[in-house]
């Protein structure tokens, strides 16, 4: 969501003029565009800002800083650097000419954050890719985990009106896009704003359109992922068997602690009816390790959610606290050793069970989408398999935003390697 959040900015930037630059030390204007979900953001902020100041003293370039560290931290960005020339929340990109426009009136930083209550297109967007696009569906969030800034930084949750998205979609397509990827907090609630389509409307009405092969979503929220929206997936040509759950516990106190709405139980017959669905599908998850109250016990229960559901990936965090949050009110926390030994925990029994998997698939074949040249050499390339994993693999010609078939020969843990 970042990503694409930036490239509307590129986009609203590159439509008034501004070009982008191959060195950051060329450019007139710089904007850190920020994430605030996990620890020490405003740390990392600084020091970037540290680091590009010789570019503000060289050029006199205007700094600008995005995203949810800005609408969470915008008096202390302001306060604590001066370097800083203005600051944006997520809800108000489309300002950022206007601002841009004003700095040589005003010699102080400018904060602008007031919060949208509804959905404000922006166009053009400045895309990476040409091959996979992003398409926000909305935005914010109502759930109100306990560990969760994201509510407090994006606010409430906005949809964009169902006409929109599907002109982006054909707009995609008619560019040769092959991919696209529907893009919100919690995508399973989308509401068109005028006809209340939900979100398995919104699915079957893309579907049709021709030219894009793949289609996926992210993020769903377990608590309303329906048996309607697996039956959808299942039915629909273009839905790829692929989908990113987030458990965040395995232990039902954790999940109760962390607000989340369903339990263990819950969550897994969900899996179950998805793998008897799509007894392909590829799944994927995020985890916490050490919330507050965490004990070993609830840690082997999450780590034995790993064993049974056998995620293609994981996504995998120490808790850290965060301004606003109901969790602050945990005064039980697992000590930083401990959280940092579970992780490592975690992250080596996946790391097992993926290489186990992806060695089962030696010598199979499978359809990836080439998204391009690989850095190591000349004929190198990668691609995405409709499970989302990487797959490197050498060809003779340039099959960039093609489909392939590969036939997989090696593996790691975390890519697969084909051949054509
Ligand atoms: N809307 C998505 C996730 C958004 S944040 C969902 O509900 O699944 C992405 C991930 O960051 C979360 O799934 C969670 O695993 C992690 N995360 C969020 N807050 C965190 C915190 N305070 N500490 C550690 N990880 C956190
Ligand atoms: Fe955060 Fe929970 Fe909302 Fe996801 S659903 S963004 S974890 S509050």
């Amino acid at each position: 969501m970042n990503e694409n959040e930036s490239e509307q900015t590129a986009g609203i930037l590159r439509s008034q003029g501004a070009q982008p630059c191959s060195h950051a030390e060329d450019s007139d204007i710089i904007i850190i565009n920020t994430c605030a979900v996990r620890e020490k953001p405003v740390e990392k902020l600084f020091s970037l800002l540290g680091r590009l100041q010789h570019i503000k003293k060289k050029n006199n370039a205007c700094i600008g800083v995005t995203g949810c560290v800005a609408q969470l931290f915008k008096n202390e960005i302001s306060q604590r650097n001066q370097s800083v020339d203005f600051v944006v929340g997520p809800d108000n990109l489309w300002k950022i000419p206007e601002i841009i426009s004003s700095l040589s009136q005003s010699s102080s930083c400018i904060i602008h954050t007031p919060r949208n209550r509804q959905w404000r297109e922006i166009e053009p967007i400045a895309r990476k890719n040409h091959i996979s696009g992003y398409v926000s569906v909305m935005k914010g969030c109502n759930h109100f985990c306990t560990y969760c800034v994201v509510p407090f930084a994006k606010g409430r949750e906005k949809y964009r009106p169902l006409p929109y998205i599907k002109a982006e979609i054909k707009d995609l397509a008619e560019k040769g896009f092959k991919e696209i990827h529907l893009l919100g907090q919690n995508v399973n609630s989308y509401q068109d704003p005028e006809s209340g389509k939900d979100f398995v409307s919104l699915l079957k009405e893309i579907s049709p359109i021709k030219g894009i092969e793949w289609i996926r979503f992210i993020t769903s929220h377990p608590k309303n992922f329906t048996s309607d929206i697996i039956k959808t997936m299942a039915e629909t040509e273009k839905i790829c068997h692929q989908l990113h759950l987030p458990i965040q516990s395995g232990s039902d106190a954790i999940l109760r602690y962390m607000g989340r709405g369903y339990t263990r139980q819950q969550y897994l017959e969900k899996i179950g009816l998805l793998k008897e669905n799509m007894p392909d599908i590829s799944l994927s998850t995020d985890i916490i390790v050490g919330f507050p109250k965490e004990t070993e016990k609830d840690f082997s229960e999450t780590l034995s959610v790993l064993k049974q559901v056998q995620y293609t990936n994981i996504f995998s965090f120490r808790y850290s606290k965060r301004p606003h949050t109901a969790a602050l009110k945990y005064t039980e926390e697992v000590p930083f050793e401990i959280k940092k030994q579970r992780l490592i925990q975690l992250q080596e029994l996946q790391r097992r069970i993926q290489l186990k998997a992806n060695q089962s698939l030696i010598g199979t074949q499978m359809k990836v989408l080439c998204m391009g040249k690989s850095t190591k050499n000349q004929n190198s390339y990668f691609g995405r398999n409709e499970g989302f994993q990487v797959v490197n693999f050498e060809s003779a010609s340039d099959v960039t935003g093609k489909f392939v078939t590969l036939e997989i020969t090696d593996c790691g843990p975390y890519s697969l390697i084909g051949r054509t």
